[in-house]
């Protein structure tokens, strides 16, 4: 067996590719064991499959078409248990999984051994014989030793993306999805750019380039400036740290030079890797083979290695050269996406979002929203630095995520697209017809704004008003605090634009998530700090300037109301009304031709859901904050993926709180409106209206959507399905009830693919 053993290891290694290794492999394997089959699985951790990748004995067109999910087949067993499992009766395993078309079902005994490396299992080795009965246990030594072998070509082609390439070769790859959350309704079929903190090597995406020549140039002139920057820095250093101190930067200067990181990175890019992510590569090999050394302060290089190539993809991305040319279908990915990443890409050629972090309220996916974007949040396993360039999916109604879809997937979805285009276009029709539900219930719908600069969406929504202008954004984009001047001008813009039609001003609502770049704050909570309101009393400076600005912007126009953020003490809401009072007063002895605006209290916070009706009764009308409102009533950090799936507005107790909200301002005759994204969540909507809801505003994409809930469904059947849904347990529950009346409704299109 020795012999076999070394001829084997030898052919193995002298293979072109781990494809051509794999083949080797189980050709010889199934020969020197006189097995009937033997077969390789690979480990595919983005699908959660184990990948039939070379077969002898077992039908070939099967290779890259079995997949065994993580918990399936005895292939999964092995690998989770991490140890060889060597039965005489497959078929009989509680666990065993058949294939229809593998041609498996003639064979009984099976041994299969894991292929692990650094703990970790990179797939499995198997070997099945018709006979049943089990492999002795020299059979099972021998393979052991071949998955040992096998092991270390698997984890290079691992780290040299070889692997990965394999298991994209095959068509099947991603018929099954990548879950992540609904962030913004919609369809998107393009092609994925990875957006990535260049400061961080390890979320450098791979991407194919054109030009090989030109980039290896390129690569090398980054290495000459990361030579020319260290021999800087140390002759900077030559008075202050002793000569061996400052061998280091000898040593740097020479692993520049080696051709393990020059020659190597060159032949990646040669490949088709742009530079950056070929530096990625070489250096994550080479970090791992100086882990795998004895010696401490081998292994410590592993840092300087990683702080070199920092250095070389800094220099390689200063260059202007470098900006990205954005398809035309273009799909935004990455681990976080910031407004501002959103704003690069030009709009008409940007499609869709998807992001590893945040859920639906994160003020990305309202950004998203608003723009008309169909987004999924929350993808924890979105592979962002394998994924630039890819054609993905990105179904914002599931949640669901395809990368490279096969030809069937993709058709389905382009059908979807196809669809929801042409209900988009029949809904446009419903921007000039009332919002009234068929028995006469007139609800007005207005637009959530401020998020952008551009007020034109809303004004061509078919808005009744302006339902909640979020104003931080202003004072966002800004490098100061801006004056009253600044704001008037601001304020001016959207009042006028829509006058006599309503605009809820509401006034700065920044800590939190949202921060100003020039006003820093530190906090441990910030979601229970210092936000909203409680700033901007203790610096009436600002809130003065501001509320004078808004009804100064009003003055011949009548059309303000003024919303306050965050009030969570009765006191909060006497203070606010004195400071405005105060600054009427002001403006009327400046001879302004200012009238008094409304002032509404937003219900966000649990406090204030108690303090409704005296909340109420001093307000002229209250609006419903759901996004926070959720967040702070089921402990619920609204920008934490990793609990998103507990937080849902329709959650028996949020429906609770907004249904005491609108029952307590109603019974002191006060208006309710509510803001948040359930306003524009057509199932939630069809609740509100059976709350007998005063109005809704939302992004200005889904006005038409829930102007057709609302001109579709009656206030009897609404109040119907409330009671219905008051008597349910939990939001999955709550949630496909509604669905499925909108969609017997005829009305399934709002809330998944499709018309
Ligand atoms: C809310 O909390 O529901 C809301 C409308 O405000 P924001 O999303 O800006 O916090
Ligand atoms: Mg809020």
């Amino acid at each position: 067996m020795l012999t076999t053993l070394r001829r084997i290891i030898q052919e193995v290694n002298a293979a072109r590719n781990l494809d051509q290794a794999l083949n080797i492999i189980v050709e010889q394997v199934r020969e020197a064991m006189h097995a009937d089959v033997c077969s390789v699985y690979l480990t595919d951790e983005v699908l959660h499959q184990h990948v039939l990748m070379a077969t002898r004995g077992l039908d070939p067109s099967s290779v890259g078409r079995v997949r065994l999910g993580f918990d399936q087949g005895i292939v999964s067993l092995v690998a989770s248990r991490a140890e060889p499992i060597n039965i005489d009766n497959a078929p009989q395993h509680p666990r065993y999984h058949f294939f229809p078309g593998t041609s498996e079902e003639q064979y009984y005994g099976f041994l299969g051994v894991p292929i692990i490396h650094h703990r970790k299992v990179l797939g499995v080795l198997i070997v099945q014989q018709v006979k049943p009965q089990r492999f002795d246990e020299e059979q099972e030594n021998f393979l052991i030793t071949i998955a040992a072998q096998l092991a270390g070509a698997m984890a290079h082609a691992e780290t040299s993306g070889e692997m990965e390439k394999l298991l994209n070769q095959h068509e099947t790859r991603s018929a099954r999805p990548i879950h992540g959350l609904p962030g913004a309704p919609g369809v998107a079929i393009g092609t994925a750019i990875a957006i990535y903190p260049t400061a961080d090597l390890d979320k450098i995406p791979d991407r194919p380039v054109e030009d090989m020549d030109e980039e290896v140039k390129a690569f090398n002139q980054a290495l000459e400036a990361v030579k020319n920057d260290i021999c800087t820095l140390s002759k900077r250093l030559q008075e202050v740290l002793p000569r061996e101190e400052r061998a280091l930067f000898d040593a740097y200067l020479l692993m520049l030079d080696s051709h393990s990181l020059r020659g190597a990175t060159a032949v990646r890019i040669m490949d088709g890797n742009w530079a950056p992510g070929a530096v990625r590569r070489t250096i994550e090999e080479q970090i791992q083979a100086f882990a795998e050394m004895d010696d401490p302060y081998m292994r410590e290089r592993a840092e300087d290695l990683r702080e070199l190539a920092r250095r070389i993809v800094h220099h390689l991305l200063k260059d202007a050269r470098r900006d990205v040319d954005y398809p035309e279908k273009t799909i935004l990915v990455g681990d976080e996406i910031t407004a501002a990443q959103l704003a690069e890409v030009p709009r008409e050629r940007l499609i869709g979002v998807v992001s590893a972090r945040g859920s639906r309220t994160s003020h990305v996916a309202i950004l998203a929203r608003a723009l008309g974007l169909p987004a999924v949040m929350g993808v924890t396993e979105l592979p962002v630095g394998r994924i630039d360039g890819q054609t993905i999916i990105a179904d914002g109604y599931s949640g669901n995520v395809y990368i490279n879809p096969p030809k069937q997937v993709r058709a389905e979805f382009e059908r979807l697209a196809r669809d929801e285009a042409a209900l988009s276009a029949e809904l446009v029709n419903l921007h000039n017809q009332p919002s009234v539900t068929p028995d006469g219930k007139s609800i007005p719908l207005y637009a959530n704004t401020g998020l952008l600069s551009d007020i034109t969406p809303s004004l061509n929504s078919g808005a009744d008003g302006i339902g909640l202008y979020r104003t931080e954004f202003p004072f966002m984009v800004r490098q100061r605090f801006p004056g009253e001047e600044e704001q008037l001008r601001v304020y001016q813009q959207v009042l006028k634009a829509f006058a006599p039609r309503p605009v809820t001003l509401r006034t700065l609502d920044v800590g939190g998530d949202k921060a100003l770049p020039y006003f820093p704050i530190q906090e441990d909570n910030p979601f229970l700090g210092w936000r909203g309101i409680r700033i901007t009393l203790d610096h009436p400076e600002f809130f003065l300037v501001q509320v004078r600005a808004m009804m100064r912007a009003a003055c011949g126009l009548d059309n303000l109301n003024i919303l306050l953020p965050m009030i969570s003490h009765l006191a909060e809401l006497d203070e606010a009304n004195n400071l405005i009072n105060r600054a009427y007063q002001e403006l009327l002895e400046e001879k302004y031709q200012v009238t008094k605006p409304r002032v509404g209290v937003m219900i966000e916070v649990p406090s204030a859901v108690y303090l409704a009706k005296r909340l109420a009764t001093r307000a002229d009308f209250l609006s419903i904050g759901t996004n926070d409102l959720t967040q702070y009533l089921l402990a619920v950090d609204r920008n934490n993926s990793r609990v998103a799936a507990l937080y849902d507005a329709l959650h028996p107790a949020v429906i609770d709180a907004v249904y005491k909200t609108i029952i307590d301002a109603h019974s002191v005759g006060k208006p309710v409106s509510v803001c948040g994204e359930m306003a524009g969540d057509p199932a939630a909507a069809l609740l509100l209206i059976g709350m007998d809801i005063d109005s809704l505003s939302m992004s200005a994409s889904s006005l038409n959507r829930i102007k057709w809930v609302i001109r579709s469904i009656t206030t009897e059947t609404a109040k119907g399905c409330l009671d219905e849904v008051q008597k349910m347990d939990d939001a999955v529950s709550i949630r496909n009830y509604l669905n499925n009346i909108l969609e017997q409704s005829g009305l399934g299109g709002l809330v998944r693919a499709g018309r």
